[in-house]
């Protein structure tokens, strides 16, 4: 995408306009065929035939031809503008028509446009969200719709909300409030900024709607209300701009890449919708509530020309079977009317597969609405230029019209095909209002009524479990989504299960349980369906490592339970002796105990390396002792408030207990991240922001510009990236001119960026690798996630540990179990014997206990092959060498990977210099499951056996300092909250992460086995 040669484009647009008057009798015809299509009685030719009335703005009309680069590329529905004097258009306000090439704008301009809207037409409303962006800006939300249904828009609200939740009426109100009601379609804008054309389209359509007069757009106005979000990601929004200005004001130079969204993250903006930790979310969230919209439709822009979304399947198995045959009527409708208008490339199906409940949208999938999306051909700018389509060019079954495979596009194209579309499915919605609102009703009510007919009848969580504030913090997510939480008065006991007073019930009859369903039941994904889209597992309580029941004895729903009103907090104490030696608090991973670590870093404390018992409490190894000696004197003052706030106890003792401890610090983190991609690594700052931990924000120049990292750091956390080693190492290429990511002039939002820089080229480099590696040697902790762990085994910074490329492993974005098998490194403190921890297909650790100068292999190096040699008799009956002496079998050995345990002396003699030594060895805390069939809590799982027994978490000791590497990913898109605390435990513990290093098992005496030889 290189910036237009001008003159080359005003030169398309004049053949454009040429073509434009033939291409014009065409569509005339192609007109009279959609007559019967329109079931309000007005023809397609009435509302053309309107909208060539006087009342047209013949200027802006004239741009729309102009900037349109085929007659095709339009519809009758937005090849117009009407004229108001009084309703100001887009360009009276912005000083240019909505698809103007080379403009894009602002957010500020977009909402000034809305304002002037709104006070000049009473159709026309504007709110603002509750919450404002991460960088401080507001999200707008536009309603419009007749004046009179605008000036009752409280009754309306009204309506939809008692169809949301059917449980105060019957069908015959329900039926009355239907006739009366409408509908709101919701159209939100821009979720994702390199999409740049909705923003836009989305004005001129808010004008179109509040003053055209034809039939068609009356009906839209008689029977829904329009909302519309103008841009949704405003934070990204407004970068996009800056950074297409840059590269319009800098011809022929590089221009920088979208490197920051919003605060925290990118494109996965649209992944929240599990967690709910960004403000755009959350936003959405309430509004849905408020409005009960039947319809969400998000713009997106991805694929030539108008992909609108059904989705290939496996499609989510919680929602009501009406609302996928909703997707299915709505697209088809669509498809039918663009195609009959002789607009090429309007299909749906083949993209994206309607599985994962993460999508932005799913605040109205997940509640009974529909969830929907456009994804249409976007510039990434406002740029006219030729395009070359690729496969989505070729026909296919349910892409009877493909887009043309090399065609000249505009972002004013984009602008038509998205707005007709979208107007096509609002008047169908409009002419068949009672249908949809009916529906919505229908799936509210069998909503309800799951608890007894499909099943659970409750999930429920209880009250008896290790992380309490863990759990509350779940439980106020469901409560944020619009889901009913009860906690129950007393023990309930149902079959074969029993759950203490203070459980949290979470009912299947309410009109949200199946989004209470699709969070907490497990996922299977047939390896054998479509490559799925994003995640197949999110298992909630799983990944918050909450105890969660699935309970379907229907006689729970009678047990006495009361329903909250308010979030549920857990109000933590402090206990105990008055004359007291110290504190203790049991640590349970809860994640707000990182939050006093940090908070109180004046304060000395110590983990206790074993667990311990106090009377009868039961301490589990980690757990912080605080000493009165030494101490602040008002220790205890502040332990008690940070108690009850961040929801622990603490026991006040007044006899140290006997048990090994080391002091627990308050380490200088920084959080590393490249001028490539900084997606990643924002989740991990919306955690550390969350529990107040406090970390540098570094690229990889400040590590290859800082020669001792260890002045600064204790703790460099390296979330993971795309790529190979080397190319993460290098970064973007030296070549040209310099690429600022900076506050100008011209780019005057990107100030508000975490970080800047006059450069974005180059990498940390090998420089930075060796400043890395330094900064390990000298006593610091690297923590490298996933596909980044490349770097320090590729670079020779580590030792004995490898990856395996995976033969048949099939484990996208899935859940999985896990077994701590060294529950005395500090990393593991906290936890149970087991942890569900979320990997997505790599990387596949090998623990090796010889350096990588004899390659990959050694023992447990042959994964997946198996079997025997050919030869005679089968697995169980061995081979038989003819006319030779016979020897016995080879002897077996222990599966698992290569490690100490697996050499033999006779091996270890051999490997000389190349056998790590005993204290330099990596050291497994976490593995993958030793059994393949108990691998896979929720997702995708083939090939299995790779991935049993795996390395999950590895510290290897480096120098005086260590490498932590992670197969998985504990902090990912708010779901994993169970897994922050091994980042938080081995930041707190990295100097004394060598504690209780097991001594290897002694070698296997193979000689013995093997004396028949
Ligand atoms: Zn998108």
């Amino acid at each position: 995408m290189k910036p237009g040669n001008l003159s080359m484009v005003l030169r398309r647009i004049i053949m454009r306009v040429l073509l434009a008057a033939t291409a014009a009798s065409v569509l005339v015809c192609n007109l009279s065929l959609a007559n019967a299509q329109q079931k309000s009685g007005h023809s397609k030719k009435d509302a053309a035939a309107a909208s060539n009335s006087a009342a047209e703005d013949n200027d802006y009309s004239k741009k729309i031809k102009e900037y349109t680069t085929q007659a095709y590329f339009k519809t009758e529905l937005v090849d117009h503008l009407p004229m108001s004097d009084k309703v100001p258009s887009p360009d009276k306000v912005l000083g240019y028509v909505v698809g103007t090439p080379n403009k894009l704008t602002y957010s500020k301009d977009l909402y000034r446009y809305y304002r002037e809207l709104a006070k000049a037409s009473p159709r026309v409303k504007v709110f603002t969200a509750s919450e404002k962006s991460e960088e401080g800006k507001e999200q707008l939300l536009v309603a419009v719709g007749d004046e009179a249904a605008l000036a009752k828009l409280d009754r309306y609200k009204a309506i939809t909300a008692k169809l949301a939740d059917p449980r105060t009426i019957d069908d015959t109100e329900a039926q009355s409030l239907i006739s009366e009601g409408k509908v709101f379609y919701w159209a939100s804008g821009s979720i994702h900024s390199p999409e740049t054309g909705s923003p836009e389209m989305l004005m001129e359509l808010a004008y179109r709607l509040a003053v055209e007069d034809t039939p068609f757009i009356q009906a839209i106005r008689k029977n829904i209300i329009v909302l519309i979000t103008p841009v949704l990601e405003v934070d990204g929004r407004d970068m996009m701009v800056d950074t297409y200005n840059y590269r319009k004001a800098n011809p022929g130079k590089n221009s920088p890449s979208l490197v920051f969204w919003g605060k925290y993250v990118a494109h996965d903006n649209n992944r929240d919708g599990l967690g709910m930790a960004l403000a755009l979310s959350r936003n959405q969230m309430k509004t849905f509530l408020e409005y009960h919209p039947a319809i969400l439709h998000d713009l997106h822009e991805s694929v030539p020309f108008l992909y609108t979304s059904t989705g290939t399947g496996p499609y989510n198995a919680w929602l009501d079977p009406i609302t996928i045959d909703e997707w299915q009527l709505l697209a088809y409708h669509e498809i039918e009317e663009m195609t009959k208008r002789g607009v090429p490339g309007v299909w749906t199906h083949g993209f994206y597969d309607g599985w994962a409940p993460n999508y932005m949208f799913y605040v109205a999938n997940g509640h009974n609405a529909i969830g929907r999306f456009y994804e249409t051909f976007g510039n990434g700018g406002a740029d006219t230029m030729d395009r070359t389509v690729g496969a989505q060019s070729q026909r296919d079954w349910f892409r009877p019209n493909p887009p043309q495979p090399r065609v000249t596009w505009s972002i004013r194209n984009n602008i038509n095909m998205q707005q007709s579309a979208i107007l096509l499915a609002m008047n169908f919605v409009a002419n068949n209002k009672d249908r949809f609102l009916n529906n919505f009703y229908i799936k509210s009510k069998r909503s309800v009524a799951k608890a007894k007919a499909e099943g659970p009848a409750a999930y429920v969580i209880p009250s008896d479990q290790a992380r309490m504030v863990e759990a509350a913090d779940m439980v106020n997510l469901l409560r944020l989504m619009g889901v009913e939480v009860h906690k129950a008065d007393k023990e309930i006991v149902v079959k074969d299960q029993k759950f203490p007073a203070g459980s949290y019930v979470v009912r299947m009859d309410q009109p949200y349980s199946r989004m209470a369903d699709m969070l907490m039941d497990t996922q299977y994904y047939n390896v054998n369906d479509p490559r799925p889209y994003d995640d197949t597992g999110w298992t909630l309580g799983a990944l918050r490592n909450v105890k969660t029941m699935r309970v379907t004895d229907q006689s729970i729903l009678q047990a006495p339970m009361t329903m909250l009103t308010a979030d549920a907090k857990v109000q933590g104490k402090l206990t105990g002796s008055a004359s007291t030696a110290a504190y203790i608090i049991n640590h349970n991973t809860d994640n707000t105990l990182a939050t006093l670590r940090f908070r109180l870093k004046d304060v000395k404390m110590d983990a206790a390396e074993d667990s311990f018992k106090v009377g009868d409490q039961q301490f589990n190894a980690g757990s912080f002792i605080i000493k009165t000696e030494g101490n602040p004197d008002d220790i205890r003052q502040r332990l008690d408030s940070a108690a009850s706030e961040l929801g622990f106890n603490a026991l006040a003792v007044d006899k140290l207990p006997t048990v090994k401890t080391h002091a627990l610090s308050v380490p200088r983190i920084a959080i590393l991240h490249t001028w490539t991609n900084t997606q990643n690594d924002g989740w991990y700052r919306i955690e550390f922001d969350r529990f107040q931990v406090p970390y540098d924000y570094i690229s990889d120049q400040v590590v290859r510009n800082t020669p001792n990292l260890r002045d600064k750091y204790d703790v460099i956390i390296f979330p993971p990236l795309g790529g190979s080693a080397q190319s993460i190492v290098n970064g973007i290429p030296m070549r040209g001119d310099p690429i600022p990511w900076k506050q100008s002039e011209v780019t005057p939002n990107m100030g508000l960026s975490p970080d800047q820089t006059d450069d974005m080229r180059g990498g940390m480099g090998l420089a930075g690798v060796m400043n890395l590696q330094k900064f390990v040697q000298d006593g610091g902790l690297f923590m490298v996630v996933s596909t980044n762990a490349s770097i320090p085994i590729n670079y020779g910074m580590t030792t004995g540990v490898g990856i395996l490329e995976p033969r048949q492993l099939q484990a996208r974005g899935s859940v999985f179990n896990a077994r701590f098998t060294d529950r005395k490194s500090p990393i593991a403190y906290g936890y149970d014997e087991t942890l569900p921890i979320y990997f997505n297909q790599a990387p596949l650790f090998q623990v090796q206990s010889q350096t990588a100068a004899f390659g990959g292999g050694g023992e447990g190096g042959a994964v997946g092959g198996g079997g025997r040699p050919s030869g005679r008799g089968s697995l169980t009956d061995g081979d038989i060498v003819q006319a030779m002496p016979q020897a016995s079998p080879a002897p077996s050995r222990q599966p698992g990977r290569g490690g100490e345990e697996q050499l033999t002396e006779e091996q270890r003699r051999a490997l000389g210099p190349y056998l790590v030594p005993v204290n330099q060895r990596p050291r497994v805390v976490l593995r993958f499951a030793q059994d393949e069939k108990s691998l896979l809590v929720s997702g995708m799982l083939a090939g299995g056996s790779e991935l049993a027994n795996a390395p999950a978490v590895i510290d290897v000791p480096v120098g005086k300092g260590h490498v932590v590497m992670f197969a998985n990913n504990p902090m990912w898109r708010h779901q994993t909250q169970g897994s922050f605390f091994l980042v938080f435990n081995a930041a707190m513990n990295f100097d004394s992460l060598n504690t209780e290093r097991a001594a290897p098992p002694p070698a296997r005496n193979r000689e013995s086995e093997d004396d028949d030889q």
